[in-house]
């Protein structure tokens, strides 16, 4: 077992209790306040810090994610392990990096091991209750859950079927509301003896971002700045940024860009969705739009869709929040919301993820938790995905496997600077060949460098990026003689981590 330092005598004791058995008879008798606290993970698929109003962002209103950072911590610099969805579930939940936990791809034939030792499972079998609702996308059925209600696969947003404790059901709505609705519905009917640990996980704002109805039109047709980036010719860089294929330019399909109605819509939705889109679709056939003015007119499109999706998700975190106010809940519940990755919002010309680069691999991450941390702190360390599992152990007063990677972030939740953190992160992306054509690369990432190797195929190539002269990671810095003592340096420290974490010799992967 890892070194729990921070652990109080209390927690311990409950820890020895729930590890003799009698873990509900000792919550449900909860003597002197010193319950475990509930945990409420609210995640989002594919959610770029870029359109949250605490990140600083002005493309919309995010009140609910705002208040949330408010009443907490916003982390700065939470990092993923393989910047793409399933993988980044099985890191969050196993604790461990991909090649440990199994689950490298979205593709192939990856099925998430659910024998093994995860956060959920070591809750539950301390007398927690678990439950979670929404996207999964690890294609085993989830195991340490009193209760799962899934959507299968990616999901639809539009009357989605799902999945509920392996019987097929069918809803009606939006996504977003109903994952909402689930949720709260199961808040309401737990058994409020015990502890909960909810996992209420969001299917927006993946790609085909499609809105809620009721928010078609809310930004009124407005123009967005675009990306200093939005026309990257990649030169400086290699073929595997020349060659990839995720651009608004190129790989957007005309149901990305709702040019196409979407399938599954009753009648009635559908009045509201041509309503909406018919018009505009017409004015932008008829303008016929050629290169740059083109891309601009996808790239309006595409904002005004994707931001619509993370105003619902908006809408879920206040509801769930309000919630918890309403119940009492809120003094003795950590509430965490992020997203399995960041997103391009058009930086580099691209929409998606998968990459090393900042929009990708930098996924929000918002913590509250009332009287433990501090209303309106910020973090700028180097925190991660592979360090949830860890802290929501050492919060509930769990002992943490000596196999888990990451490191729990109660300390830095307490306000504490602790001398050993990470200075350096270990990045690798695995799927090629695969959906959107990014190469397989591994990488450090300290806060000032990147050092990727790209590998496999013909792409064999390290790049170097400083981030202090260069934030746009626009410029392969890797020959300047006056950076070769950082790229020995980084050299070795990539080593090191890939020998600390036994990252199997890249060789051994066509396997996969
Ligand atoms: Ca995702």
């Amino acid at each position: 077992m890892k070194n729990t330092n921070g652990s109080d005598l209390r927690r311990l004791q409950w820890l020895l209790i729930a590890f003799t058995g009698m873990a509900t008879a000792a919550i449900a008798a909860d003597p002197s306040g010193t319950r475990p606290p509930n945990i409420l993970f609210i995640f989002s698929d594919d959610h770029a810090y870029q359109s949250i109003g605490a990140y600083g962002s002005r493309l919309v209103e995010t009140p609910h994610l705002d208040q949330l950072a408010k009443s907490g911590m916003r982390f700065d610099r939470c990092l993923v392990t393989n910047s793409i969805c399933g993988p980044s579930r099985a890191t969050i939940l196993s604790g461990k990096y991909s090649h440990a936990n199994g689950f490298l791809t979205n593709g192939g034939k990856m099925r998430f091991d659910g024998s093994q030792v995860t956060f959920p499972k070591l809750l539950q079998s301390a007398g927690y209750q678990t439950a979670v609702i929404g996207k999964w996308h690890l294609v085993s059925d989830p195991t340490g859950f009193d209760y799962w209600h899934i959507l299968p696969g990616q999901g639809a947003y539009y009357n989605p079927p799902m999945n509920d404790n392996g019987r097929a059901v069918k809803h009606v709505g939006y996504s977003t509301d109903i994952i909402t609705d689930l949720s709260l519905d199961w808040l309401k009917n737990r058994d409020p003896q015990k502890p909960f640990l909810l996992m209420c996980q969001h299917k927006a704002p993946h790609r085909e971002w499609a809105p809620n109805l009721k928010y078609l039109g809310h930004d009124n047709d407005r123009m967005y700045s675009e990306p200093t980036t939005l026309f990257d010719d990649y030169s400086g860089r290699g073929m595997a940024e020349k060659s990839q294929d995720m651009t608004i330019a190129k790989t957007m399909t005309a149901q990305d860009l709702k040019l196409k109605e979407p399938k599954n819509l009753t009648p009635e939705q559908l009045e509201k969705w041509n309503a909406y889109y018919q018009p505009r679709n017409a004015a932008f056939e008829a303008a016929n739009l050629q290169g740059r003015d083109l891309v601009r007119w996808k790239f309006n499109r595409y904002m005004h869709d994707y931001l619509a999706c993370t105003k619902s998700v908006d809408e879920s975190v206040g509801r769930m929040v309000q919630f918890l106010k309403e119940n009492q809940l809120e003094e003795n519940t950590l509430v965490v919301y992020s997203s399995d990755q960041g997103f391009f919002l058009g930086e580099h010309g691209w929409f998606d993820k998968r990459w090393i680069f900042e929009e990708s691999l930098r996924t929000p991450l918002l913590v509250k938790w009332p009287g433990r941390v501090k209303p309106d702190s910020t973090n700028q360390q180097i925190v991660s995905n592979v360090d949830f599992a860890e802290t929501f152990l050492e919060a509930a007063g769990l002992p943490v496997p000596a196999e888990m990677h990451g490191k729990s972030l109660l300390p830095i939740l307490r306000g504490e600077n602790p001398t050993n953190w990470r200075n350096s992160f270990y990045y690798h992306y695995y799927e090629f060949p695969g959906a959107h054509s990014v190469r397989k690369h591994y990488g450090v990432v300290t806060d000032r460098y990147k050092l990727v190797q790209f590998y496999g195929g013909n792409a064999n190539y390290a790049e170097l990026f400083d981030r202090q002269s260069d934030p746009q990671e626009l410029v392969n810095v890797i020959d300047d003689p006056q950076r070769a003592q950082v790229l020995g340096e980084l050299r070795t420290e990539l080593a090191r981590l890939r020998a600390e974490l036994k990252v199997p010799d890249q060789n051994s992967e066509d396997s996969n």
